[in-house]
C-alpha cells in the first residue's frame, strides 16, 4: 500500500496518528500545500517549521514535498502519477480547514482513492461534546468539567519507522521549493531577531516543553499573570502548528501529578488553559460564523468608532499608556505578547478607543507567531464583551491599575518602553502625573520623547459605557 500523508497543521513526527497509520500500511509520501490566509509572522514560523520537518523526514530517508495549487485538484493528480492508494491527514478544526478537508475527500472519493483523516489537534473531538439537552456548550466551566469527566485520550505514539518511496525528482508541475513558497519577509525584514528568541519545529517544541516542566510549572498559577516573568510555557506557536501534541502534554502532566513532581494545583491550572484552547476550537466547529461575527448578536448594532489615529497609535505602541505600549512593542519585536497584556491591550482598543474588535484581531493575526484562528477569535470576542462566556462589556480594564497590579516595579514597561526606564516606579504607569521638571531631568519630555495619553481614561470609560447602554435597548 502506498500512502500520501498530507501534512496540514500537525508538523511533527511523534504522536502523529495519520503518519503512524500511513507507515503501518507501507510506503509513505509526505506532502504539504502552500496555505492560504496566513499572517506575516505565522508565515515566518511556518518556513522554519517546514525546514525542520523536512530535516526530520530526511533523517529517515524521506523528504517533505511542497506544492502550490489547490489540494483538491493536485492530490488526485498526484495519486495517479505516483500510484498512491490512499491519502491521510490530520483534521484542521477551522471553518476553512474543515471545508478544504471535505473538498479533498470528495475529489478523492470521486476517483476511488481512500481518504482518511484523524484528530491530531485536540484532546477531544468537538462533535462528541454536548450538554444534557444535546446542544453545544456555550460556557467554558461546564464545558471543561464535562470534558474532564469523559476525557480518555490515547497515549502518545512514538515516531514511526518510515518506509519512504524512492523518488527524488519533482513529482508534479505544482511542486516547488521552500523558498518558492515565499513565506519569509523580504524588504524590510521585520523578523530580524526572531531567530534568537524562537526555535520553530518539533525539536524546539520539545525543548520548550522540557524547560517549562523543569522550572516554571512549579509556580505557573501565580507567575502566569506577571508579564516580566518567564512564567508560562511559550508553547503557543508550537501548538498553533502542531509541533507538539496536546495528548503528549496531557500524559506528561498526568504522570508528573501522579508521581507528586508537579502539584495538582499547578498542573490542572495549566491543563485548564489547554482547555480554553479546546473550547475556542469547539466553538468555531459548532458556530462557524464566530470567525467574523459576534456570539452576542446585539453587538451587530454596536456603535464602533473608526478613529484611525487611535488605532495607529495602538498598533505602534504610542498610546501614552505604558503597559499598553509595552505590550504592542513586545508584539512587534518578538511576534509574541504576554497573555495578561493581550487582555489589557484588547480591552483598551475595543473600550477606550471604541475600535471594532476586527481591527485588533486582524493586527494580531498578522503579527503574532502563534496566530490561531480559534484562540484569536474567541479571545478578541471575550475582550470586546461580545463572545461566548465573555467578560461583561462594562468591565473596562483600567490600564493604570492593571499595570500597577501586574507590573508593580514597572520591569516589563521599562524593558519595552526604554524611554521611561528612569521614571520612578510610582509614576511608571502614569508618567503624566510626574512633575514635568523631574521628568525632564530623567530625560523624558511628554509629547516629545513619549506621548501624552491619546484618550483620558475616565472620559473614555464614560463614553464606552454610554455606547454599551445602546445595546440594552435592543431586544
Ligand atoms: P501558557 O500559559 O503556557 O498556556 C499554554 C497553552 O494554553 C497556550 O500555548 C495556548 O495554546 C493555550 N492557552 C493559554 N491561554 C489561553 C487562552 N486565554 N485562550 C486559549 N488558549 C489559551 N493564543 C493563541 O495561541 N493564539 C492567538 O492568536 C491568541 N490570540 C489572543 C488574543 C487576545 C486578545 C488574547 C487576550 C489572548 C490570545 N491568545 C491567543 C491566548 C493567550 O494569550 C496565549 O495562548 C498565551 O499567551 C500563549 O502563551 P503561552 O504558550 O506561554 O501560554
Amino acid at each position: 500500500m502506498r500512502t500520501i500523508i498530507w501534512f496540514r497543521e500537525d508538523l511533527r513526527l511523534s504522536d502523529n496518528t495519520s503518519l503512524t497509520y500511513a507507515c503501518q500500511q507501507g510506503e509513505v509520501i509526505p506532502v504539504f500545500f502552500q496555505p492560504k490566509g496566513l499572517g506575516g509572522a505565522s508565515k515566518w514560523w511556518l518556513h522554519h517549521s517546514l525546514a525542520n520537518l523536512d530535516k526530520a523526514l530526511s533523517e529517515q530517508g524521506s523528504q517533505l514535498n511542497l506544492f502550490k495549487g489547490k489540494p483538491e485538484v493536485v492530490l488526485p493528480k498526484l495519486c495517479k502519477e505516483l500510484n498512491a492508494d490512499q491519502v491521510v491527514w490530520g483534521r484542521v478544526y477551522s471553518p476553512s480547514g474543515m471545508e478544504l478537508g471535505a473538498k479533498v475527500k470528495e475529489a478523492l472519493d470521486h476517483i476511488g482513492i481512500i481518504a482518511k483523516s484523524f484528530n491530531d489537534q485536540l484532546l477531544i473531538e468537538p462533535t462528541r461534546i454536548k450538554n444534557k439537552q444535546g446542544s453545544p456548550f456555550k460556557v467554558f466551566t461546564p464545558f471543561w468539567r464535562h470534558c474532564l469527566s469523559v476525557l480518555a485520550p490515547e497515549p502518545p505514539l512514538p515516531v514511526p519507522a518510515l518506509r519512504p518511496t524512492n523518488h527524488r525528482e519533482p513529482i508534479s508541475d505544482e511542486q516547488c521549493s521552500l523558498n518558492e513558497l515565499g513565506l519569509l519577509p523580504r524588504k524590510p525584514n521585520w523578523a530580524v531577531g526572531f531567530e534568537d528568541i524562537w526555535k520553530p519545529g518539533e525539536s524546539g517544541a520539545t525543548h520548550s516543553w522540557s524547560n517549562f516542566l523543569e522550572g516554571p510549572i512549579a509556580r505557573y498559577k501565580d507567575d502566569r499573570d506577571i508579564p516580566h516573568k518567564d512564567g508560562t510555557s511559550k508553547l503557543s506557536p508550537h501548538l498553533a502548528f502542531g509541533e507538539i501534541s496536546v495528548r503528549q502534554l496531557w500524559f506528561d502532566l498526568q504522570g508528573l501529578m501522579a508521581s507528586g513532581e508537579v502539584s495538582h494545583t499547578q498542573g490542572n491550572k495549566f491543563l485548564s488553559e489547554i482547555g480554553w484552547r479546546e473550547f475556542s476550537r469547539y466553538l468555531l466547529v459548532h458556530f462557524p460564523y464566530l470567525e467574523r461575527s459576534p456570539f452576542n448578536s446585539k453587538f451587530d448594532h454596536f456603535p464602533w468608532g473608526d478613529n484611525q489615529e487611535l488605532s495607529d497609535a495602538w498598533t505602534k505602541g504610542e498610546t501614552g499608556y505604558p503597559i499598553v505600549d509595552a505590550g504592542m512593542r513586545e508584539l512587534w519585536k518578538t511576534g509574541y505578547m504576554h497573555n495578561r497584556v493581550r487582555m489589557i491591550v484588547a480591552s483598551f482598543l475595543t473600550k477606550h478607543c471604541l475600535t471594532h474588535w476586527h481591527v485588533g484581531m486582524d493586527w494580531f493575526w498578522d503579527t503574532l507567531l502563534d496566530a490561531d484562528i480559534g484562540n484569536n477569535t474567541a479571545s478578541w470576542q471575550w475582550a470586546a464583551g461580545c463572545g461566548a462566556d465573555a467578560a461583561p462589556y462594562f468591565r473596562i480594564f483600567n490600564p493604570i491599575l492593571q499595570g500597577e497590579k501586574f507590573d508593580k516595579e514597572g520591569s516589563y514597561v521599562k524593558k519595552w518602553v526604554p524611554e521611561l526606564s528612569k521614571v520612578p516606579n510610582k509614576f511608571i504607569h502614569k508618567p503624566w502625573e510626574c512633575d514635568s521638571l523631574v521628568l525632564k531631568e530623567l530625560g523624558v519630555v511628554l509629547g516629545e520623547d513619549y506621548p501624552f495619553p491619546v484618550v483620558d481614561h475616565k472620559q473614555a470609560r464614560e463614553t464606552a459605557l454610554s455606547a454599551y447602554a445602546v445595546l440594552k435597548t435592543i431586544d
